[in-house]
């Protein structure tokens, strides 16, 4: 079966991108089989756009476009109960990272900005100080989506409780952590 999807790639001339995500995710693609188990656990995909399987069918045959424009890879949050469930041993989660990855490499805007705005912050928040300081992060993420009083209530009750620390603590070497994203984003 696996042979006669390949073949089926090679004769359209999509296997470009389907190698492209292989490379990037580690995962075999190709040998999704379309059984739908990845679906049926995925505690996100009554919100998606296309699911879980529909992901990994539209990788194998190069329907780059949609795929890479759509809201489930920006909705995945990389539980990992579909890999769980795959009897192929496909790590989903890697292969939404990689198409994320490829959607922000070639500029696509994606179709969930506040989701892709929270990464980045998150991210920011991790390169300056070693570790995320949820209070900095979440101001920056308020200004830079535009949603600043989202959540409010939420914020005031997690600091009353402890879970917010107010001073941001700086971790030992920050240095190597630098240098694992300037590596990482060949800055
Ligand atoms: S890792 Fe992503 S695709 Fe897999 S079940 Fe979780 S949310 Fe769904
Ligand atoms: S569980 Fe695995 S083989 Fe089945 S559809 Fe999902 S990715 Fe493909």
């Amino acid at each position: 079966m696996q042979a006669i999807a390949e073949d089926r790639i090679r004769l359209t001339g999509e296997k470009k991108f389907c190698d492209e995500i292989t490379a990037l995710s580690g995962q075999p693609v190709i040998s999704c089989y379309q059984c739908g188990e990845c679906t049926a656990g995925c505690p996100v995909a009554f919100t998606a756009d296309i699911m879980p399987n529909q992901v990994t069918r539209m990788v194998q045959v190069g329907l780059e476009e949609p795929v890479l424009r759509s809201r489930m890879i920006w909705l995945c949050v990389g539980c990992e109960t579909c890999t769980t469930r795959c009897p192929r041993g496909i790590e989903l989660a890697k292969v939404m990272d990689a198409l994320r990855e490829t959607a922000v490499a070639r500029k696509i805007k994606p179709s969930e900005p506040s989701i892709s705005t929270f990464h980045k912050t998150f991210l920011d928040s991790v390169e300056r100080m070693g570790r995320v300081h949820e209070i900095t992060m979440l101001a920056e993420y308020k200004l830079r989506s535009g949603k600043l009083f989202s959540d409010l209530l939420l914020g005031a009750r997690m600091f009353l409780k402890g879970k917010l620390a107010l001073i941001p603590e700086f971790l030992k070497g920050r240095s190597d952590i630098k240098k694992i994203f300037n590596k990482t984003f060949g800055k």
